[in-house]
């Protein structure tokens, strides 16, 4: 029986098997997010409870735990944060997402993809800072990925060998790599003149890399700059507001003579994640299609 076949006689079960999947690979994401930065290993020890006593087995259900705990741990009754169930149900939702909209190569390539993307965003949320190994490993990820499977950038070329299509696929991802580090190297550059202190870390530099890598030139450019807005339009308000908070509180003298724990520095690693996994799942043919659009009227081609 091939996939159609098994999709026609159980309807939907590929889509709760990728929920499942997805649900179990946020729950290990979160296990990487929370101890890959502090340099603990993923592995060992198995999952524990902050005052060191193990936890069950059906307590660490991914999202039902949670919920069935009510949110506080058995041993102790410290409360657990919402993030785990959020990061596991976020994962679960992509994951589904991926499988339900498109072809297996594709949804697994974007299986990937997500999974580096989340763990940047919250690593970055909670560190301000983004490790080589994810950034350039994703890189390079990304790039192989390419090569094992054209279909993710829509590169396979029909009556062609298969090579034709490997080459065709490992240009549109270098090219990804190459215009998404380079323009927001130079954005960074000048957002230092500019505003006379650093704009963005090279951390970012290095994930809009990764971005491109999966996405192509036009999934980069996507994140960088729908990536701004989405960000921009978010982020104004809290800040604003964060910034009237610590106002009230006499805090904001404080937070200017100490850069490096400015209570109002966003990440914008996050910003960049989303855009590029936005366009990867939804805006792809659109985003797309208008840029053939600019280039077939500017240049002709
Ligand atoms: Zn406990």
């Amino acid at each position: 029986m091939d996939i159609a076949e098994i999709n026609s006689q159980f309807p939907a079960i590929f889509d709760v098997f990728f929920f499942c999947v997805g649900a179990c690979v946020g729950s290990f994401l979160n296990v990487c997010i929370y101890r890959i930065p502090k340099g603990e290993s993923i592995m060992r020890p198995p999952s524990h409870c902050a005052c060191g006593k193990p936890i069950k087995w059906f307590d660490n259900i991914p999202i039902a735990g949670w919920f069935l705990l009510g949110g506080k741990a058995r041993c102790c009754g410290r409360r657990i944060s919402f993030r785990y169930p959020f990061v596991e149900l976020l994962t679960a939702l992509v994951f589904l997402a991926l499988w339900a909209m498109n072809t297996p190569y594709v949804a697994f390539a974007g299986m990937m993809f997500s999974f580096i993307m989340i763990f940047c965003t919250f690593v970055d949320i909670d560190n301000m800072m983004l490790p080589d190994f994810a950034t350039i490993g994703g890189t390079v990820a990304g790039f192989l990925i390419s090569l094992m499977m054209p279909q993710i950038h829509g590169a396979v070329i029909p009556d062609a060998p298969f090579a034709a299509s490997v080459i065709a696929s490992g240009i549109k991802s270098a090219l990804g790599i190459v215009v998404g580090t380079g323009i927001l190297y130079w954005i960074r550059i000048l957002g230092e003149c500019v505003f006379k202190k650093e704009a963005m870390g090279e951390g970012d530099v290095l994930l809009i890399g990764c971005i491109g890598a999966f996405c192509g030139w036009q999934g980069a450019m996507f994140a960088i700059f729908g990536g701004s807005i989405i960000g921009a339009l978010t982020m104004i308000p809290i800040v604003a507001t964060k910034r009237l908070v610590l106002k009230k509180r006499g805090k904001k003298a404080r937070a200017d003579l100490d850069p490096e724990n400015d209570p109002l520095a966003i990440p914008f690693g996050p910003w960049l994640a989303f855009g590029g996994m936005f366009y990867f799942m939804f805006v792809k043919d659109l985003i797309d299609m208008y840029f053939a659009g600019v280039s077939n009227a500017f240049f002709g081609i």
